[in-house]
């Protein structure tokens, strides 16, 4: 008989699947089927071991990678079990918060910010300090918050009783990040940063809690464990405590999330952590085909930081993977359009088994081009995400407007459509909140009357909202959004504009909610709506089944497979990024050949490396194909593309010098022998600025000389 739960897993997935209890980790590479062996193991401890699903605490990264995993679970165990608890870390974190967070004094509605709300709170507090974008850009600004909230230290000033505005400092950023702080808390608002660590927080101070969570959590499952923060860490570890039944997987190759926190540490030390875990090794791969494999094990084999592993397949050979590099990006992404067509039709493929990967976003302007000119349908994921466009924030600040009363949506559609409020109407009307401690929209309330606010446009915009308000009581959420744009005078103004695809998206705005509430058996809670679509990511609003080649960064594609992949923008200075190389860091160069790595294990039947000659406006200089290309023996690709002997002979001389990962580094006091300075002494190594301090003798001067010049041999 066969088992749709246990069938078509090898050996080690089915240890993986069936070794429920303790702590478990699956150190794996890419395509082993990792994922596959966690979402049969939730199947396997509810079918098997009779659980209920919603002890089982399954997270992982992106929503998009959490409803995969939904998805394969409801195949194999039907879908009559909750699987709410199959979700990544922000998800999890509002489900916790809106039980916990009045712990805390925060109302169960608290509202999260997303990008473009964070930059509405940042306007107001550069107008308050009467500074603007010379004295700090809103993106430094945003740096600066985002690393100070880097642990949960800071919560204590929050969740302090007391206002940070007449905090004292002299440092620009310092003051910014109170006032941000201030406004915020004003506001019960958290931005993405703030989820987790106001749960862990609550976790950590309130014992009870932690226990009533902890009870619940009977097994805890994290994919892509090598991406795990501290923080995310400490979460999961914490919520396993009475239970003790810890899964994690994941694969230290694929770690891409260093320069923002993640520690690969938790998953290659996890043995230390818990001496008694058991540790699962898979080496079959069953996504690639043998010849795009052996470019991914060439690749990350060059990583001086990892534990040796090569993937296998037995899969058949498949066709060669392809290098294609063009004259210019033109002729690059030309190549790219012709060749889908030549799959589409040698293949039997459709356009949505092609993807097109790349390290920068700016990457996809020149590949958008040659599609739109050769009638290749195609659809971004990332950029400016669905629910930060205008428009569809507009209403949905309205939404949040009506049921929050918050100051940040306030802010945002006070004056817009323009009701000719101005700068002197808000400064009077902020001066007032403040006096009355009311937010801004009670405190217009309490005093409409007020010489400066009694403004026709001012009275308009209350019985708006109270109209609204009131209509909010009976009507569905869909049916809401429709009056909020007439009213408003919002549909008439993107009308006026001519602008269509900002109609557009606001039909499907209200399609999807309407699609919500027919799904639906309740009627949806608006609240719980805004917190929950303030953590969805374009990806999760795309139509999969839309024909149409998928163009995505790669980080944007981790954990994703797809038939055919074209990695584009294959060029020094952007895989390996700019930025990357100036660092000089091996660490941060590391990282990006871990990129290139989860890029090519991406694919499963075919893939193509494209580059381009010209000029690198981030550099300043001329594009070279990407060092990663020449760790890739010759035999193991086929190029198209005319790569002249000088620039073949011009990138490796590139790729030579600015490479600092294999260089033995002079220790202090060698001696050594410069050309032009001749004999010296190194007198300090500092890493910091990647340069020795050489005493040189003939000329009697000490001289900072860069750890990379080719002419400074060891004496
Ligand atoms: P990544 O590191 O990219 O996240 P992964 O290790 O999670 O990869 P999966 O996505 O689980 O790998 O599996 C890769 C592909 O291999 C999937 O299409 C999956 O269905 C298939 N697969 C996994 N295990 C098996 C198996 N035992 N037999 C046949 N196919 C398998
Ligand atoms: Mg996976």
């Amino acid at each position: 008989m066969t088992d749709p739960i246990l069938e078509n897993l090898n050996q080690n997935q089915l240890q993986a699947v069936e070794t429920t209890e303790g702590y478990v980790r699956v150190i794996a590479g890419a395509g082993s089927g990792k994922t596959k062996a966690l979402t049969s193991r939730f199947a396997y401890i509810v079918d098997r071991l009779g659980i209920n699903s919603s002890n089982i605490l399954c997270v992982t990264f992106t929503n998009k990678a959490a409803q995969e995993m939904k998805k394969r679970v409801k195949m194999l165990i039907g879908d009559t079990y909750d699987v709410s608890l199959i979700t990544t870390y922000h998800g999890f974190c509002v489900r916790f918060l809106r039980e916990e967070i009045n712990k805390i004094q925060y109302p169960k509605n608290f509202i999260i910010l997303d990008a473009e709300d964070q930059k509405t709170i940042l306007r107001e507090v550069f107008n308050e300090l009467d500074i603007n974008s010379k004295n700090l850009t809103f993106k430094q600004a945003l740096q600066f918050i985002s690393k100070s909230k880097g642990n949960s230290d800071y919560l204590s000033y929050i969740l302090a009783n007391k206002s940070f505005e007449h905090e004292n400092t002299e440092n620009l950023s310092l003051k910014i990040f109170h006032k941000y702080l201030d406004k915020q808390k004003r506001n019960y608002a958290l931005d993405f940063d703030d989820l987790i660590h106001f749960t862990v927080y609550i976790l950590t101070t309130f014992n009870e809690v932690l226990v009533k969570w902890q009870e619940n959590m009977h097994y805890i499952q994290v994919d892509e464990a090598q991406d795990s923060s501290d923080s995310q860490f400490e979460l999961v570890e914490m919520l396993s405590r009475i239970h003790q039944n810890l899964f994690v997987v994941g694969d230290p190759d694929q770690t891409i999330y260093e320069w923002r926190g993640a520690k690969p540490e938790y998953l290659v030390d996890f043995d230390k952590m818990f001496p008694n875990c058991e540790t699962i090794i898979m080496n079959q791969n069953y996504r690639s085909t043998p010849n795009i494999l052996k470019v991914g094990n060439h690749i990350i084999k060059n990583n001086k930081i990892r534990v040796d592993k090569d993937m296998i397949t037995e899969r058949p050979e498949g066709v060669e993977v392809v290098h294609f590099h063009g004259k210019n990006d033109f002729e690059e992404s030309l190549w790219v359009a012709s060749e889908i067509k030549e799959i589409l039709k040698t293949e039997k493929a459709n356009y949505s088994d092609i993807t097109i990967l790349y390290r920068a976003n700016h990457i996809s302007r020149n590949i958008e081009q040659s599609l739109i000119k050769e009638n290749v349908p195609y659809t971004i994921f990332g950029g400016v995400k669905f629910f930060e466009r205008k428009e569809i924030k507009d209403v949905l600040s309205m939404l949040r407007l009506i049921v929050n009363g918050d100051n940040i949506s306030f802010l945002r559609m006070f004056n817009h459509p323009s009701r000719g409020l101005g700068k002197k109407f808000m400064e009077r009307l902020s001066y007032l909140g403040r006096e009355q401690n009311l937010s801004l929209l009670r405190a217009l309330e309490q005093n409409i009357t007020d010489n400066e606010l009694s403004k026709k446009g001012a009275a308009e915009f209350l019985d708006l909202i109270a109209e609204l308000k009131e209509f909010a009581k009976t009507k569905s959420i869909s049916d809401l959004d429709k009056e909020i744009l007439e009213r408003s005078g919002l549909a008439a103004l993107y009308r006026k504009d001519g602008d269509e695809n900002r109609l557009e998206n606001i039909k499907e705005l209200v399609s999807s909610m309407l699609l919500l509430e027919q799904e639906n058996k309740e009627p949806v809670n608006v609240e719980e709506y805004l917190q929950e679509i303030a953590l969805y990511t374009d990806l999760d609003t795309q139509n999969e089944h839309q024909d149409k080649v998928k163009l995505m960064t790669i980080h944007i594609s981790k954990g994703l497979e797809f038939p055919y992949v074209f990695l584009c923008g294959f060029t020094e200075g952007v895989l390996p990024s700019a930025l990357s190389i100036k660092e000089r860091r091996s660490r941060a160069i590391e990282e990006e050949r871990r990129l290139t790595y989860v890029a090519v294990t991406r694919a499963e039947k075919r893939f193509y490396i494209t580059d381009s000659e010209g000029y690198n406006f981030t550099t300043g200089l001329n594009k070279y194909p990407s060092r990663f290309l020449f760790e890739i023996s010759e035999e193991f690709y086929i190029r198209k593309g005319k790569l002249s002997p000088e620039i073949l002979q011009a990138s490796k001389v590139q790729a030579r010098d600015s490479n600092t990962e294999n260089k033995e580094l002079f220790g202090v006091g060698d001696l050594v022998l410069h050309q032009v300075f001749k004999k010296g002494r190194i007198k300090a190594v500092n890493l910091d600025k990647n340069q020795y301090s050489i005493d040189f003798f003939e000329i009697g001067k000490e001289k900072p000389i860069d750890f990379n010049f080719r002419f400074l041999k060891k004496i």
